[in-house]
């Protein structure tokens, strides 16, 4: 290759890179986590040991994670769900039922648990089955407890868990990426990707 054609596929690599750092556009989101992330917590994933089940949808997601950093567990309704990390039970919903539709006002009919870790992080289990949640607030609660069962309740379409990590501080509320632990090691986990525990 001649010596300044060479160059020039440096100087374009070298550019791409640069834009990449600099502006990561919202597709590649789910790849880059951002500086500050506190990656000391690893979590455990929300199910049974014995599960496995598929990540439908990522890190700003398209269909309704466009601003979190949330994942969404495809499982039937009624599978266990084991907690991520030890917290105290802050509320819980397990009242509602299971509505058709997408429509987004759903969102404030889904049952959940929120728990909270000692770091002032909260984690979210939505879209639980009615009746399926087997803490109260106010609980502490060990990582691997069962602490309810999935559904499909809310602004959701298929059966599946949602699972996020929250922060709320000077900056407001924001959600924040998390490791866990799996069977091919300590991951981020991948939309499309299938996870076992360890
Ligand atoms: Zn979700």
């Amino acid at each position: 290759m001649p010596g300044n054609l060479q160059q020039v596929f440096i100087l374009v690599g070298l550019l791409l890179i640069l834009f990449i750092s600099c502006s990561t556009p919202r597709w590649l989101k789910h790849v880059f986590i951002p500086e500050g992330t506190d990656t000391a917590v690893v979590y455990r994933l929300p199910y049974a040991p014995n599960k496995k089940y598929l990540v439908a949808q990522g890190y700003w997601g398209n269909f309704s994670h466009q601003t979190t950093y949330a994942l969404d567990f495809k499982m039937r309704r009624g599978q266990p769900v084991h907690a991520a990390r030890e917290g105290i039970v802050l509320a819980t919903a397990s009242h509602f039922v299971e509505k058709k539709g997408k429509k987004k006002t759903l969102i404030e009919e889904a049952n959940f648990i929120d728990v909270l870790h000692n770091d002032g992080t909260v984690a979210s289990y939505w879209h639980l089955n009615t009746g399926g949640v087997l803490v109260k607030p106010g609980d502490t609660i060990y990582p691997g407890q069962l602490i309810g069962f999935s559904g499909n309740t809310g602004f959701s379409t298929m059966p599946h868990l949602h699972f996020e990590v929250y922060k709320r501080d000077a900056n407001g509320y924001h959600t924040i990426p998390t490791r866990f632990y799996t069977k091919q090691g300590i991951k981020f986990l991948r939309w499309g990707r299938i996870y076992a525990h360890p």
